[in-house]
């Protein structure tokens, strides 16, 4: 007893610093040139993959933390420097949590290593859900998977919409529907390797922020992969399809569901990295603008802003690291807590992004000072990997065992 502490150890300390000093030096000086120019950074990745951030053995690191926190705490660091380009180097790993969540062992081996190539040869990896219409409602996905028994191949066909990386990422993962009249529980996943004929992008979408990152349609057509690919395997697939037609449990949906609250808190120290960058750079700011004959710090108006701002991210940051503890130790998300720190996080971050502006008045507005792009960015927060209204329906059916809708 006696040992709780929330102090992080020399390790994460140490990975703390470093990729701070990555976030401070080699992104944040690019960051809103990349906004501007609404492109992959692929300099910056480079020299992500050159200096190891960007590696399998990186994130293998992170995740084996037995706190939980290092994966979180790299992604707060790096969203600082700029929450785009830290999707546009770490939107692999989304990819990498479907291979590993669905996957067994010998296809964990076989693909992972294929999500992040080497520093000479980049890689990329995408994880593709979303459609035009199936969102929020994933057990609505229309792109079919066919078995064809003769080639022992999967085919394809349907689009994906929204897809960080889409198009440009070499290994795709693509949740499909086996049996429609299933739902989500006549899903898989399916591994679609390089190169693979019949995958191509659709449209590239223009978006409000985080512009560094890559999201586009991905049209999937007579789309052949091998056996290999169905993540799980096919025994295991039929096995499951037919428990589910007999009416009993998938048993999937309660692990998947751990999954995402396991990989929630990622997303949410991102949106806690930006919230921390505007309210640090208000700060200053308010310390220096001198307004009636005083800095505007000396207002209540403006320090109380602060203190709401700064306590705000420190729950934000607690929920966040709590969450990540307990899915790295297994423990059981009761009350949707894994939900609860990216809603509360990505809710914080838009206030926090507002507050800044508010406190940098008209200089806040141009795109002279980073504030009006943080705000930009923070919003997706509350949309992607769940938006805020689906975290709420998630906690409250938690916490009160009944269905809410
Ligand atoms: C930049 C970006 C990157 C993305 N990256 C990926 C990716 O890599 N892979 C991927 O698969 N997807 C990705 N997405 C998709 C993202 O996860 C979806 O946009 C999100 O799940 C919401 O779906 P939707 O946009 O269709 O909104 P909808 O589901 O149509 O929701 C519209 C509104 O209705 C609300 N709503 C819906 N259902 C309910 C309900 N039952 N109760 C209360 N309110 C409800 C929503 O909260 C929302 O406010 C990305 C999206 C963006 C914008």
């Amino acid at each position: 007893m006696g040992d709780f502490s929330l102090e992080l150890n020399e390790d994460q300390t140490q990975i703390q610093k470093w990729v701070h000093d990555f976030a401070e030096h080699t992104v944040r000086p690019v960051a809103a040139e990349w906004d501007e120019r609404e492109a992959t950074p692929w300099p910056v990745i480079e020299e992500a993959a050159q200096c190891g951030l960007y590696s399998l053995d990186f994130i293998a690191n992170a995740w084996a933390d037995p706190t939980g926190l290092m994966l979180p705490i790299t992604m707060e660091e790096m969203s600082w420097g700029d929450a785009g380009i830290c999707l546009a180097i770490f939107g692999t790993t989304l990819g990498v949590v479907g291979i590993y969540a669905n996957g067994t062992p010998e296809q964990v081996m076989e693909w992972v290593p294929q999500c992040f190539g080497t520093p000479e040869k980049i890689q990329l990896a995408a994880f593709a859900v979303s459609e035009p219409d199936a969102g929020s409602d994933v057990s609505s996905l229309r792109t079919r998977a066919v078995y064809d028994a003769a080639t022992d191949e999967w085919v394809l066909n349907g689009t994906k919409t929204w897809i960080t990386n889409g198009g440009i990422a070499d290994i795709h993962v693509v949740v499909a529907s086996v049996d429609p009249s299933l739902g989500s529980r006549g899903q898989a996943s399916f591994v679609v390797p390089p190169k693979t004929a019949g995958l191509a992008q659709g449209q590239k979408f223009k978006k409000m922020g985080i512009r560094a990152s890559h999201t586009a349609e991905v049209v999937l057509t007579d789309v052949r992969v091998p056996g290999r690919c169905l993540l799980g395997g096919k025994e295991k697939l039929d096995e499951r399809l037919a428990r589910v037609r007999e009416g009993r449990s998938s048993g999937r949906s309660q692990a998947a569901m751990a999954t995402f609250e396991a990989s929630r808190p990622t997303v949410g120290a991102q949106a806690l990295g930006i919230a921390r960058a505007a309210y640090e750079f208000s700060l200053d700011y308010a310390k220096e603008r001198k307004q009636f004959g005083r800095a505007i710090i000396e207002n209540q108006a403006i320090a109380f802003k602060l203190a709401d701002m700064k306590m705000r991210i420190d729950a934000s940051r607690l929920l966040v690291w709590r969450a990540a503890w307990m899915g790295r130790t297994g423990k059981t998300f009761e009350s949707g807590e894994g939900s609860m720190s990216k809603l509360f996080a990505g809710e914080t971050a838009v206030w926090v992004t507002e507050q800044a502006i508010q406190i940098l008045g008209g200089y806040g507005y141009t795109r002279d000072y980073p504030v009006e792009r943080w705000h930009r960015d923070s919003k997706i927060y509350t949309i992607f990997e769940g938006t805020s209204e689906i975290q709420r329906l998630i906690i409250a059916r938690n916490i009160s065992g009944v269905h809410i809708k």
